[in-house]
């Protein structure tokens, strides 16, 4: 008799943590499980604003897939289309070549990217973070613009050089401005022909109120910290138009810039829209037992699938977050394994932990189990949180030596230029537009 084969596509969070939890269920020989990954490793997302930052090495926030897992087949590559009937996953190889992996059991977890609407300029001006490919590009990007604004006579390029826009306020939106505003601003002493007062950070929201995850008093304690170091927070407000110079905004004003990173909203990775599947805000609609109707030898969960949060009820489904994603995984595996031994599945039930929130230095907001913290002590909180979540003891143990050596020796403003003949645009460092199969 064959063995089953079991097919994960994507490596985060979801996929990751179904593969090494499969790993420790299944017995030697029991099934055999391939991971279908574009990169040899596993991120650790909530962290890129630090990457981006300059406060943490890329290498400490992405876990070595061949060192995590062990008896995973890790195919390089990206998913370009998914037929359920013939149970097939065709898959585009880092090498350009074209293969078909047959499952009997298919778990997807290919998370999300970056949404952007269709504002005029938005596609090629604007850089996403959702990669490591971005923060390194996003830190490079905002080091050069200082660079150029010092070496510039021109007072109208110095001022589009060192005007930044983040929109977005969502927690990665406010992590992002947070760091990398503190990076412009420390980096001023090292360039002295800029004036500090022409430095411009604006944060922008079409929402009212920043972090609405966080609840409304830390919602405001972070907009507060982000105004009292001077960066514009404007609520209400989106992006009308970007140029390569300026973007107006659609409260009528004009800014010049030559930044805009844009964080508000993700949507499903696009292979999940080659499955004849019904989906919800573009994810995959699973029970709560994270099988697709109608095809129960398929799972989807994390970013990419609309799984019930039975914890909150009333038809909500789970927000896109590494903690539903983490947990879920444990299900997915869990029922793949019930599946294969003829038992019955289970259902996902999680009940919000809440949510850590970096401002940079000192400064951070967190609510974990409903206890509001800010300033410091949120700070060690939010530390302590990703350093007991990053996988990896070797990883773990970078991130704190980076955390440690960044405290004590600051930053370098290393530029290493490697991504310059990109145009660092979203379009351009999203690697999982997969080419349809
Ligand atoms: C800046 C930032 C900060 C965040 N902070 C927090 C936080 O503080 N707390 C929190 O809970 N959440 C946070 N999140 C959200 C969290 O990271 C996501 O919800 C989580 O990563 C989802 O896990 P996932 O496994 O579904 O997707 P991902 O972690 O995105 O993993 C999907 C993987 O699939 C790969 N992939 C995509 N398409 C394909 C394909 N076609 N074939 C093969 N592989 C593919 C991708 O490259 C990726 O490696 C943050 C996100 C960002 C961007």
């Amino acid at each position: 008799m064959s063995v089953p084969r079991i097919v994960i596509v994507g490596a985060g969070f979801a996929g990751y943590g179904t593969a090494r939890r499969l790993e420790r269920t299944l017995r030697p020989g029991e099934a055999a499980i391939s991971l279908v990954a574009p990169f040899g490793y596993t991120l650790y997302q909530p962290l890129l604003p630090e990457v981006a930052s300059g406060t943490l090495d890329p290498r400490s926030i992405a876990g070595p897939l061949h060192r995590l897992l062990h008896r995973t087949r890790i195919v390089p590559g990206t998913a370009a289309g998914v037929d359920l009937r013939e149970r097939t996953v065709a898959v585009n190889m880092i090498s350009g070549e074209r293969t078909t992996l047959r499952y009997d059991r298919l778990v997807l977890c290919p998370g999300s990217v970056t949404r952007t609407f269709d504002i005029p300029g938005l596609k090629e001006h604007g850089h996403g973070m959702k990669n490591l490919a971005e923060a390194v590009y996003l830190r490079d990007h905002v080091i050069a613009q200082l660079e150029l604004a010092a070496a510039t006579h021109d007072p109208e390029e110095r001022a589009a050089r060192m005007g930044f826009i983040v929109v977005g306020g969502g927690y990665s939106g406010v992590e992002t401005t947070a760091n990398l505003q503190l990076l412009t601003y420390k980096a001023l002493k090292r360039f002295p022909r800029l004036d500090p007062a022409m430095l411009s950070w604006t944060l922008l929201d079409v929402a009212p109120k920043l972090l609405p995850e966080l609840g409304e008093r830390l919602g405001d304690v972070a907009m507060r910290t982000l105004r009292r170091r001077g960066v514009d927070v404007r609520l209400g407000v989106s992006i009308e138009r970007l140029g390569p110079h300026s973007a107006r905004l659609t409260d009528g004003r004009t800014l010049p810039c030559r930044t805009l990173i844009w964080t508000a909203g993700v949507k499903p990775s696009p292979v999940v829209s080659t499955l004849d599947a019904p989906t919800q805000k573009g994810r995959l609609v699973v029970g709560a037992d994270l099988r697709l109707a109608g095809f129960p030898e398929v799972i989807a969960l994390g970013d990419a699938a609309a799984v019930p949060d039975l914890a909150k009820g009333g038809g909500a489904i789970c927000p896109p977050t590494a903690q539903h994603a983490t947990r879920q995984a444990k299900v997915a595996a869990a029922n793949v394994a019930a599946a294969l031994r003829g038992r019955q599945p289970r259902l996902y039930r999680h009940r919000d932990l809440g949510m850590v929130v970096d401002l940079g230095g000192a400064q951070a907001v967190a609510r974990p189990v409903g206890v509001s913290l800010t300033g410091p002590v949120a700070q060690a909180v939010t530390r302590a949180y990703h350093l007991s979540t990053v996988p990896g003891y070797r990883a773990k143990a970078r991130v704190l030596g980076n955390w440690s050596l960044h405290a004590a020796a600051g930053d370098d403003l290393i530029r290493l230029g490697f991504l310059d003949t990109r145009t660092g645009a979203a379009v351009d460092l999203d690697h999982t537009v997969a080419t349809p199969a």
